[in-house]
């Protein structure tokens, strides 16, 4: 699960049942604030992540080029109003209302016929007529459907398609700072094509080097990024299906599709894909949630979601751990209910992105055993991730346990549907010592309730092949029976 983080929870200790409650990953909505909060969250985050000893990714949504309002000559518009729109500042027109948008290069795509739609299309325009007046361009619409509107409200132009780059130069700077400050997974918002990720790639590997560069995160919020499925995920580390945008930039209607679509997708690539966007959206208020919203949740789960993630329901609602709560029994209860039926051997394990040829033949091998068994768990050795990641796109319906010596790896596998990761000290060398490794794992797995006495347990370690290419023994054990492997 993944938590966003705002008043309502941004305190230590709520932060900390969030965690216990089962968050892995935590969002700073870096569209809000100033960076130097967020940076001062992180520094709380890894606090607290230290006191429970359980890892957590935290990932830096970047704003990208959202358009927003800059300002407006009433707050109220009311349906058939006449409205001015212009860049920068009002319009000195004699419209019912006037309207200042907050970007450049906007106004000029929007032509007569085209739709302006304010607070996730709450408040409807449409461009009736273009002039120039004083050399600025200052397009008039006929309000559809009328509205009350706060300060720096969003606007989508979904017939426009103003050429607007995914990273603002604003986004860099903020992207720079965060992953030098050590952020997980970077959010990269109304991505456009691959290029986006590419280029973003390239300046933060400058900055701070393979070793601290941060997973590149899709958010699926546009039409042309539907349009670049492909490109785009191959060029991402996890992928985010934003519904909230991609709600008013497409018809409604289109939504449940290109959900599972770009699931679908991630899924084929072996891509984490994390299902976003009003997923409790009642509980920001209620309780519980909605028959629709429980549904739904669970929907995301089999369309093959690796995690949900919750909004305003942790940001500023009234009931943060409880909608965590709520979403982790859903998602169990769905995942139990699947993991009865007919298995899948193996889908997405051949996809995930690795050069060694080895470990996707030992991933198939360890599902195949594990499935036949049966066994009660998996546990994997994976030093950078890798293995985690391959292991866990199968289909394997049993808990994998990751032990690995590098915090960071530890976080990011927090993102993987099925892991639980493990940080171990390096100096246990449990890399390289299989009997350590297999005792300390099935401690953990003991700890944990994961397995029990006698469970069969199949593990995948390595490390006396070369260097690289560590991924090489996979094997099975009972739990408590010494190392029998
Ligand atoms: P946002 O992205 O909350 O940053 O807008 C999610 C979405 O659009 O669904
Ligand atoms: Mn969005």
């Amino acid at each position: 699960m993944v938590a966003t983080v705002g008043p309502a929870c941004r305190g230590a200790d709520v932060l900390s049942r969030l965690i216990e409650a089962g968050v892995g990953v935590l969002r700073l909505n870096l569209s809000h604030g100033e960076l130097g909060e967020h940076l001062e969250l992180l520094e709380t985050i890894r606090a607290t992540e230290e006191r429970l000893g359980v890892p957590v990714a935290v990932m830096a949504d970047l704003p990208g080029p959202k358009i927003r309002l800059h300002a407006c000559s009433d707050t109220e518009i009311l349906e058939g109003a006449v409205v001015d729109v212009q860049e920068g500042d009002l319009p000195s027109t004699d419209a019912d209302v006037r309207l200042a948008i907050g970007a450049t290069g906007v106004v000029a795509a929007i032509e007569p016929g085209h739709r302006v739609l304010l607070d996730d299309g709450q408040t409807r325009l449409l461009a009736v007529g273009r002039r120039e007046i004083d050399g600025r361009t200052v397009v008039r619409c006929n309000a559809t459907c009328g509205g009350s509107l706060r300060p720096r409200v969003g606007i989508n132009l979904p017939d426009s398609d103003p050429a607007l780059a995914a990273v603002t130069d604003h986004d860099l700077e903020l992207a720079i700072a965060t992953a030098r400050a050590g952020v997980d997974l970077i959010a990269v918002s109304f991505v456009h094509d691959g290029d986006d990720l590419r280029g973003l790639r390239a300046t933060l590997l400058e900055a701070v080097g393979t070793a601290g560069l941060p997973g590149l995160v899709s958010k699926i919020e546009r039409p042309s990024a539907v349009r670049n499925l492909e490109d785009i995920v191959e060029a991402s580390d996890a992928v985010l299906v934003a519904r909230g945008d991609l709600g008013v930039e497409l018809d409604i209607a289109e939504v449940p599709v290109v959900q599972k679509r770009v699931v679908g997708a991630a899924v084929r690539a072996g891509r984490p894909v994390i299902v976003a966007t009003q997923m409790l959206q009642s509980m920001i208020e209620s309780p519980g949630p909605t028959r629709a919203e429980a549904t739904d949740a669970a929907n995301a789960v089999l369309d093959g979601a690796d995690a949900l993630m919750l909004s305003g329901e942790t940001a500023i609602g009234r009931h943060p751990v409880l909608a965590v709560e709520v979403l982790r029994r859903i998602a169990r209860t769905t995942e139990a209910w699947h993991d009865d039926r007919p298995h899948d051997h193996g889908a997405g394990i051949e996809s995930a992105e690795d050069d060694d040829p080895w470990l996707p033949a030992i991933a198939r091998g360890a599902q195949r055993i594990a499935a036949e068994l049966p066994a009660s768990i998996v546990v994997a050795w994976s030093q950078t991730g890798t293995t985690a990641l391959v292991l866990s796109r199968g289909d394997l319906r049993i808990p994998l346990v990751v032990l690995t010596d590098d915090p960071r790896a530890a976080r990011r596998m927090r993102l993987l549907c099925g892991v639980v990761p493990v940080t171990v000290d390096p100096s246990a060398g449990l890399g390289s010592d299989r009997d350590a490794f297999l005792a300390t794992a099935q401690r953990v797995a003991l700890e944990r309730s994961i397995g029990s006495i006698d469970s069969i347990g199949v593990f995948v370690h390595g490390s006396r092949r070369e260097i690289g290419k560590p991924t090489d023994a996979l094997g099975v054990f009972t739990i408590g029976e010494g190392n029998r492997a």
